[in-house]
């Protein structure tokens, strides 16, 4: 039998007797409700790395915590914007004071170790920067503050991977957004939440080199597909998951390694 992994399956007492007997390392993923296209599901960029982190944290001791689901607002130039029914997005600063809440609350029971691996790329300067003004209001109680990680997840692939399953045609990750990525990891994990027979061929959106306020809808495919997803398979899918998922325990060891007096 596997031991607990959820934070949120164990009673106070026991996440308080784990917490004090083996230090584990936190994992809080950090996703977002956005559309990705007509054949995902609007939590997708919670659905993934709640998986990866579940993996990590069922394999290594650490334990996973229940997850912020709603992010930061989608940008047109990594998500498609805020015009598409279904994105449910926070304000900067909403984003910034839970985690920071959070922060102080987890250190607060002993957490030492902390993890938000973001699965939404816009939520990533905000995260960063509720950990430094949470570092910073530790500093200024006398408090003992953990020490946190904050990842993206999907710069855990490497390039053997990346050009194995794209070929040449690689966009990058801004525009890796309902794409061959996210759908084929989706078609491992959860086959049933995607709709294949959805998706229309259609060239990746091009998009300036800048962002304009307000900007202009018509630059982003009309199906919220920014590169597209044909091509996306399970089998792809499994290949990305299995080196998100060591990679990532790899790097979190690292990380959290106890520093060298
Ligand atoms: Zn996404
Ligand atoms: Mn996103």
């Amino acid at each position: 039998m596997t031991r607990p992994f959820r934070m949120a399956d164990l009673s106070w007492t026991d996440y308080r007797d784990r917490l004090a007997e083996e230090d584990p390392v936190v994992l809080v993923p950090v996703g977002a409700i956005e559309q990705h296209g007509p054949h995902l599901p609007l939590a997708t960029d919670c659905l993934i790395p709640e998986a990866v982190c579940g993996a990590c944290a069922s394999r290594g001791g650490r334990l996973l915590a229940p997850s912020i689901t709603y992010g930061y607002k989608s940008l047109p130039r990594c998500g498609g914007g805020q015009h598409f029914c279904g994105t449910t997005s926070v304000d900067a600063a909403t984003l910034i004071n839970q985690v920071k809440d959070m922060v102080r609350e987890f250190a607060r029971h002993g957490v030492s170790k902390l993890a938000f691996v973001v699965g939404h790329m816009e939520n990533t300067w905000f995260v960063n920067e509720a950990c430094d003004l949470a570092l910073r209001e530790a500093r200024m109680l006398g408090l003992k503050a953990p020490r946190i990680m904050t990842v993206g997840y999907w710069e855990f692939l490497g390039e053997d991977t990346i050009r194995a399953a794209f070929g040449d045609t690689f966009p990058d990750w801004s525009l890796e957004h309902a794409g061959i990525m996210e759908t084929s990891v989706m078609l491992h994990l959860h086959p049933s939440l995607v709709t294949m027979d959805r998706l229309r061929p259609h060239p990746p959106a091009k998009l300036p080199l800048w962002d304009m306020w307000p900007y202009d809808e018509r630059l982003v495919p009309a199906d919220g597909v920014l590169a597209t997803a044909i091509g996306a398979s399970a089998e792809k899918g499994r290949l990305f998951y299995d080196e998100y998922v060591a990679t990532l325990s790899g790097a979190l060891d690292t990380a959290f390694a106890e520093p060298a007096d």
